[in-house]
């Protein structure tokens, strides 16, 4: 059980610990945070408010812990993150249910994203040995005008202090995407975890002291977002932000100094249909694509451009398989569960309301209780409903009729966001002409979008971010180029 056990001291009677110089911690503020449980809408847990002055001290640290880390040996590095994904795994059910409670993730999809983010540490870890242990020798005479005299030595060196602030929906496996690149590359790492999600992230972050990182290396601050994040994002000491969240990555972006930035923010993933799809599998997609996890995925199906003469075939067969997806508590493994907050819940509705009074065709009832929105698919929406551009986050799918390829490019490029999209058809040369001309970081074949495996390049262009993740590009992202040049007297060619 969450708090328990191996996790008992991350608890503070009622109220979750904060983590600092190996250590867990009350806050001096006195103050906590609550977590509302989205299906109960009631308090589940509590996390410390930190104050400006705690951050000043875990930033202090990080500098001095990170100075001793950059000397750790790489393969020590990687030993110490292969032990936190053992420990990790070994511990998915404290952490699982914490997700459960917080985020209303389905029991089963909690567990899934706990044993999906040991294999990323571990990944991390191999990958990290495999990149970071080989740079670049460069001879001189290779460009023009000289001679071999100079040899250029290339390596990766660490950044300094890492800033990882994950969203709510991917709490545990987006803190593990930036903890374990940030930490391989040599870095130390600050985590703010989201509220909706904090015991989670607590849980892991405990099983990274568990498994025996130097003091002061890893520190997780708790607080809102709206009340510390500005300190945090702003702070002199940090030399890297890595962000997953919406608009507010937009702002951090602005106010950020001179120092790289990893944003993965909205998207608004479009999944265009020609008329030579495989229908069925076309439904199929956009239920996993649009309904999974109730909608609350930067890579959900966000709306489909149908060719209009199959529309009305892929809007039944959608309908049809709507009609059976379950609603319910996350504890259940139900399909479709509580969103996030009743805030999410309430902008939801706006975009449904707006898309009934311009005269979208509602192909189920709309209805909620609380937080608990029922799976929505809407006909006939266009250009003029909010819902055709605005990213709802919740279970409601828009489905807008077009009668050319043209169009329906044409509205996926129109939109301010640009992280994936996705292209049904049989004919390969028109999906690769399509995705091409789709301005998104990724254009996925007849499959919905989807972030992962979570080594594969994951990027959005234009207000979806800045920067490209997945493991590897991570690592690259968290570290500069060094270069050392040996300078000869006289050129010296091998002889061969
Ligand atoms: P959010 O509201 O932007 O919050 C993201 C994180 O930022 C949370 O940890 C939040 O903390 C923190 N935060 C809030 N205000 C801050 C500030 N002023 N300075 C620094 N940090 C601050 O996003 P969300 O609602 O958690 O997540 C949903 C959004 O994330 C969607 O737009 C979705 O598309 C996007 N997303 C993108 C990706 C991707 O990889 N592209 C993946 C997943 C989700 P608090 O919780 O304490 O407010």
């Amino acid at each position: 059980m969450a708090g328990t056990g191996l996790f008992a001291e991350i608890l503070d009677g009622e109220v979750y610990k904060y983590y600092a110089d190996g250590e867990w911690k009350t806050s001096s503020s006195g103050k906590s945070v609550a977590i509302i449980n989205p299906a109960t809408r009631k308090t589940q847990y509590k996390v410390q408010a930190c104050t400006q002055e705690e951050v000043n001290a875990v930033m202090e640290l990080a500098k001095s812990a990170q100075k001793s880390w950059a000397k750790t040996p790489l393969w020590k590095r990687a030993e110490l993150l292969h032990k936190a994904a053992a420990i990790l795994k070994d511990n998915k059910a404290p952490m699982a249910e914490s997700l459960v409670k917080e985020i209303a993730k389905p029991a089963k999809d909690s567990v899934t994203e706990v044993v999906r983010s040991g294999d990323l540490i571990s990944y991390c870890a191999e990958e990290g040995v495999r990149i970071l242990g080989e740079g670049k020798f460069l001879l001189s005479d290779s460009f023009p005008g000289n001679d071999r005299t100079k040899y250029c030595l290339t390596s990766k060196i660490p950044l300094g202090v890492v800033l990882a602030i994950p969203p709510f929906n991917y709490p545990v496996n987006l803190a593990v995407s930036k903890i374990a690149p940030a930490l391989i590359a040599g870095n130390s790492l600050v985590l703010k975890p989201p509220t909706q999600g904090a015991v989670s992230c607590l849980h892991m972050v405990h099983c990274f002291h568990l498994a025996g990182f130097p003091k002061g290396l890893i520190s997780c601050i708790t607080g809102k977002g709206s009340e510390i994040g500005d300190f945090l994002t702003m702070h002199p000491a940090v030399n890297c932000i890595s962000f997953t969240g919406g608009d507010t990555g937009i702002s951090i972006s602005k106010k950020a100094g001179m120092i790289p930035l990893q944003m993965e923010l909205g998207g608004k993933d479009a999944c265009i249909v020609l008329e030579d799809a495989d229908l069925d599998l076309v439904a199929s997609n956009i239920i996993k694509g649009g309904f999974s996890y109730s909608g609350q995925r930067c890579t959900a199906v966000k709306v489909v451009l149908v060719m209009e003469s199959v529309a009305d075939e892929v809007v039944e067969k959608v309908k049809a398989k709507v009609a059976k997806l379950t609603v319910g508590p996350p504890e259940e493994n139900s399909d479709i569960t509580a969103v996030v907050s009743e805030s999410s819940a309430n902008f939801i509705e706006g975009l449904v309301m707006d898309a009934k009074e311009k005269g979208a065709t509602f192909c189920q009832e709309y209805k909620r209780e609380g937080n608990l929105i029922w799976p929505l698919l809407l006909d006939n929406v266009r250009p003029d409903m909010r819902i055709a551009w605005e990213e709802p986050f919740g279970p409601v799918v828009p489905v807008l009729r077009i009668n050319s390829i043209e169009e329906g490019i044409n509205h996926c490029n129109a939109s301010n966001f640009g992280l994936q999209g996705c292209v049904f058809t049989k004919d390969i040369n028109k999906a690769i002409l399509i995705s091409d001309a789709m301005e998104t970081g990724t254009v996925q074949i007849n499959s919905a979008p989807a972030r992962g495996p979570d080594h594969f390049p994951f990027q959005g262009l234009k207000d979806s971010g800045i920067g490209s993740q997945g493991v590897t590009n991570s690592i690259n992202l968290m570290t500069k180029v060094k270069t050392t040049v040996i300078n000869l007297p006289t050129p010296s060619y091998s002889m061969g």
